[in-house]
């Protein structure tokens, strides 16, 4: 796959829907276009349309703060992360595209004894899973970020940090695009503009997929719709344990650099990073109701400034430049739901809640794997969603909080 040179240029325009599929992937935001990418790419597998009801990753893909990280709490989500930020390390090799993937560590803060001890089996976890962590003291957090108040007016003094050297970022919209350029290289038709209103079933195969600009026929149909997962699958009978939220996030001026690493709070709800433009990127966890909408509010902006002051009370002056929202598709244990449905032939890569980003390379990669051997492979396997009927949770809410 390395190297390979595929032109800059526009992504083809939404050609006329043909009759029929091999695979249909509904929902053209990174997820989706990576499946497509590796099916083409690397499954040989063409004969695949991508269906966004709206412009090209234009979903939560666009809207994200792009934390990637692997320093999860249980075994099966710390492997399948890890190969994950391994995906980002050579991705812009892979699809010579420039992801400006920036691993610059996260750095996560205790602001008490209990925090502390969690942070110690997060590591000894994330060692054991050979990835790059380790609990630190609060010189080292001092030394690792100047500029930080670690008396927070003696609230929320700050006594030590989860430190993950493999934590960093990437420009979202060149994730998405480069995937995209590459699928569509091979021949998958990216429709924009076209949205799946309905979908037909025979026996416990979906065979008519039905969508604002017409009807088609698919052999599997993989979904991949963010945050409106939970509404989609319902077409095609499957009830999935999600429920949605809002998930806003908000950016400063460009300032000058000074901080070097991803900074996160559970306690303040609030982490910062500044992005290669010098903007100051913030954020926190969800809204704290259920709702499918993109409106940003005066509370949340007014949450995450508190917060973020708190952590560097020197950027009081600072203005904002904006602040958005997505919508956010949560399961009950902060884990995705991959793998299969009820249904035979329709695939889920689903419930990516505030922390799917990290996850486009090898949701796609191992969601296209699927598809092609008609197996999940073991990777996959904890996420499957019958294991809310069987007890097998994985529980990575702690591990999730306001890191992302
Ligand atoms: P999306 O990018 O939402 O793509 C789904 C697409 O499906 C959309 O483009 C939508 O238009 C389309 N669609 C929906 N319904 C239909 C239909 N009926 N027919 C056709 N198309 C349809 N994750 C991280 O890992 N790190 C972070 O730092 C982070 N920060 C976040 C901050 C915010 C403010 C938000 C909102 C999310 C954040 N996330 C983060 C989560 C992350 O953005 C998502 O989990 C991830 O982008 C999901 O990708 P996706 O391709 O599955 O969904």
């Amino acid at each position: 796959l390395r190297s390979r040179h595929v032109p800059y240029g526009d992504i083809p325009k939404t050609p006329d829907l043909k009759r029929a599929y091999d695979v249909v992937i509904i929902g053209g935001g990174g997820h989706g276009l990576a499946a497509a990418y590796y099916l083409s790419n690397v499954h040989g597998i063409t004969n695949v349309a991508v269906l966004e009801k709206g412009y090209l990753a234009g979903g939560n893909t666009a809207r994200n703060t792009t934390t990637i990280r692997s320093n999860y709490m249980t075994p099966e989500s710390v492997a399948f992360y890890k190969e994950g930020v391994e995906l980002y390390e050579t991705m812009s090799q892979d699809l010579g595209f420039n992801i400006m993937f920036s691993q610059r560590g996260q750095l996560t803060l205790a602001h008490s004894e209990a925090t502390l001890r969690s942070f110690h089996l997060r590591a000894e976890m994330g060692k054991y899973m050979g990835t790059k962590i380790e609990v630190v003291d609060v010189q080292t957090v001092r030394d690792l970020c100047p500029d930080l108040n670690l008396d927070i007016g003696g609230q929320h003094e700050i006594l030590g940090g989860l430190w993950h050297a493999d934590g960093g970022t990437a420009r979202h919209d060149a994730v998405a695009w480069g995937y995209a350029k590459h699928a569509a290289a091979r021949g998958v038709e990216i429709h924009q503009r076209t949205e799946v209103l309905g979908l037909g079933k025979t026996g416990d195969r979906v065979t008519e997929i039905k969508t604002n600009r017409g009807t088609i026929a698919a052999g599997q149909v993989l979904q991949a719709v963010g945050g409106l997962n939970g509404q989609v699958a319902e077409l095609a009978g499957i009830k999935l344990p999600i429920r949605c939220f809002p998930l806003q996030a908000m950016v400063t001026q460009p300032l000058k650099p000074f901080l070097n690493t991803l900074v996160s709070s559970a306690n303040l709800h609030t982490y910062l990073v500044q992005s290669s433009r010098g903007e100051i990127v913030i954020g926190g966890g969800s809204d704290p109701y259920q709702l499918a909408s993109t409106r940003s509010t005066l509370d949340q902006k007014e949450h995450l400034a508190e917060g973020a002051l708190h952590l560097f009370p020197f950027l009081h002056k600072v203005k904002l430049l904006r602040q958005w929202a997505g919508i956010t598709d949560m399961t009950p244990d902060y884990s995705p739901i991959m793998g299969a449905s009820p249904l035979s032939n329709y695939w889920l890569d689903c419930g990516w809640g505030t922390w799917g980003f990290k996850a486009t390379p090898v949701a796609g990669k191992r969601m296209a794997e699927t598809i092609a051997t008609g197996r999940v492979p073991d990777i996959l396997k904890p996420f499957d969603m019958r294991r809310f009927d069987n007890f097998a949770l994985l529980n990575e809410m702690g591990a999730t909080a306001a890191s992302h």
